[in-house]
C-alpha cells in the first residue's frame, strides 16, 4: 500500500528541547523517535494522545541495547505513556513503532532502514558509546549534527512505512475501585486484590502468607 501524506510535522526546537530535557541527554535516537512518531501520527491524521483510549503505541525495542532512546521520543511525540498504559513494549530488539487509533482501527507500522542505522552506528557517536562514554559527557559537536540530519533529513532515507487496516484492538476500561490490604494497609486495586480466608491482600502479603 502506498502512503499519502501530504505535509509531515516539523519538529520544532521547541519541541526538540523539551523533549531532551524529559529524555534527560542529546543523542540521534530519541529525536529519531519523535520523528518516526510524527510520521505515524501524520499518516494516521491523529493528534497526539491526551488519554489512554486515544491512541496505541507498540515498540519493538528490547532491554539494554543502543538507540532504546527511540522510545522515549515515541513517547514524548505520540503521548503514548508508561502512565496511561498506552504504550508496550514488544522486545524484538528492533527499532520500529506501531501506532494504533483505536477509532479507525488504522495502524502504521515506522520502522528504521537498516542502512541508515548501520550508517550512524559508525559515527563518532556510537563508537564513543561502544567505548563505555555516557551520551552526557560527550562533545556536543559529535551529536548536534546527527540530530539535525534526525530532524530534518528526507524520512524515505529513513523509514519504511506499513500500514494496516483493521487492526486488532482490545477495549478496557479504567477502573476505580480500590480495598485496603489486610496485611500491609496498602491501597490495592480491587482487581489485582487476592482473597485469603474471607481477608483481602495485595500480591505481596498474599505470596507471603502462602509461603510462609
Ligand atoms: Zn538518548
Ligand atoms: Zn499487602
Amino acid at each position: 500500500m502506498s502512503v499519502q501524506l501530504d505535509k509531515e510535522t516539523e519538529i520544532t526546537e521547541d519541541e526538540l528541547r523539551a523533549a531532551q530535557y524529559f529524555h534527560g541527554h542529546k543523542c540521534p535516537a530519541m529525536p529519531q523517535g519523535l520523528r518516526a512518531a510524527h510520521l505515524a501520527m501524520d499518516i494516521l491524521g491523529v493528534k497526539r494522545a491526551r488519554g489512554g483510549g486515544e491512541l496505541k503505541a507498540i515498540v519493538e525495542i528490547g532491554d539494554h541495547h543502543f538507540s532504546g532512546c527511540f522510545a522515549d521520543g515515541v513517547q514524548f511525540a505520540t503521548g503514548c505513556t508508561f502512565g496511561k498504559g498506552n504504550i508496550v513494549k514488544d522486545p524484538l530488539g528492533k527499532f520500529a513503532l506501531t501506532l494504533v487509533d483505536p477509532k479507525t482501527k488504522k495502524a502504521v507500522r515506522v520502522s528504521a532502514k537498516y542502512d541508515r542505522m548501520k550508517m550512524c552506528l559508525e559515527m563518532p557517536f556510537f563508537e564513543k558509546r561502544k567505548r563505555g562514554v555516557p551520551p552526557f559527557e560527550l562533545d556536543p559537536k559529535d551529536v548536534d549534527p546527527l540530530i539535525e540530519d534526525v530532524v530534518t533529513h528526507d524520512w524515505h532515507d529513513m523509514f519504511d512505512v506499513r500500514t494496516f487496516e483493521n487492526y486488532p484492538v482490545t477495549k478496557a476500561t479504567e477502573s476505580f475501585n480500590a480495598v485496603q490490604c489486610a496485611d500491609c494497609n496498602e491501597m490495592v486495586v480491587t482487581e489485582y486484590a487476592k482473597e485469603l480466608h474471607g481477608h483481602l491482600l495485595c500480591q505481596t502479603c498474599f505470596s507471603a502468607r502462602v509461603h510462609r
